[in-house]
């Protein structure tokens, strides 16, 4: 039977001087409140009470959602769609630049339906992906014919052999963070690069939104994190975080999501992107996503 997460420490620092700071809603399944805690050492946030992994997929079924989506929604989806599309002519380039390589062995994690693993074996790379859903995974094999095995096998993979590991929007969802960073740390390559986006909390957005901001996104997002707590995780496991770059489009779509479930106004929402935009143009540390580029400290 389910059971539920509630920290008594912070599962980064291992602090105990915790707070409560939010009482947030699961806007897109199940309805249902969680509270989000903040560790006054590291300032690492993260959602208690969280069903354990054997449970939460319930949380992830959110089919009709999708299926009766309004106009607002389905506009929001559109433009998601246009989006990714210069995310991926982004996301090569931020591969290439990190690892200063033009092709090389690359891990995908949480590949989906294999979008960026088949953008970077066009590439040339030697890319394998990795996605816990069944569906996804075979829709993965027929469209692109592409490398993409099932979540578990992270721990079966070939060590020191990945140049990049990629994770975009996937840290935030793991339960067993320090066991998952040990074994990213196994499977770099001497000089390997691990490329982790994740939505950014002390961003001007999500300090607009506060509650409804709908990067929070409980309780599939078990971890809210913000720069200074993930260069603490990253330290305590011989890591260390090299650059930051800024995700610009996120600010945009998180805004438009966040005014859709406080049944606000799409006009704001833009807006408020550019406004949490314009404050990340001066600190990238602001952005509403950013991605932490990471190697090993020896
Ligand atoms: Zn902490």
């Amino acid at each position: 039977m389910s059971h539920l997460v509630n920290y008594s420490y912070c599962p980064v620092c291992k602090s105990e001087s915790l707070k409560e700071v939010l009482s947030v809603q699961d806007f897109t399944v199940s309805k249902e409140r969680f509270i989000i805690a903040e560790c006054n050492n590291c300032s690492f946030r993260f959602t208690q009470g969280i069903p354990c992994e054997t449970a939460i997929g319930r949380y992830y079924k959110s089919d009709s959602y999708i299926s009766h989506t309004n106009t607002k929604a389905g506009l929001v989806n559109r433009l998601y769609h246009v989006a990714r599309y210069f995310t991926m002519m982004i996301k090569e380039s931020l591969v290439k630049n990190a690892t200063k390589k033009g092709v090389g062995m690359m891990l995908d994690i949480g590949c989906g339906t294999g979008t960026f693993v088949h953008t970077m074996s066009v590439a040339g790379w030697n890319v394998v992906g990795l996605e816990p859903d069944a569906d996804a995974r075979a829709l993965a094999v027929k469209k692109y014919n592409c490398d993409v095995y099932p979540a578990e096998d992270f721990y079966r993979l070939p060590e020191s052999s990945y140049d990049a590991i990629t994770m975009w929007h996937v840290l935030e969802h793991v339960h067993s963070l320090d066991d998952y960073l040990v074994q990213l740390k196994k499977l770099l390559a001497p000089k390997g690069k691990l490329i982790i986006a994740v939505p950014n909390y002390t961003s001007l957005d999500a300090g607009i939104y506060k509650e409804n901001w709908a990067a929070y996104d409980v309780p599939r997002h078990l971890y809210h994190f913000s720069p200074a707590s993930m260069r603490k995780l990253m330290e305590r496991h011989d890591l260390r975080v090299v650059s930051i770059k800024p995700m610009w489009l996120d600010s945009y779509y998180i805004s438009m999501l966040s005014e859709k479930y406080k049944k606000g106004n799409m006009v704001i929402a833009l807006w408020n992107g550019f406004l949490s935009n314009l404050r990340a143009f001066f600190n990238k540390e602001k952005c509403s996503s950013v991605v932490y580029i990471i190697e090993k400290v020896s």
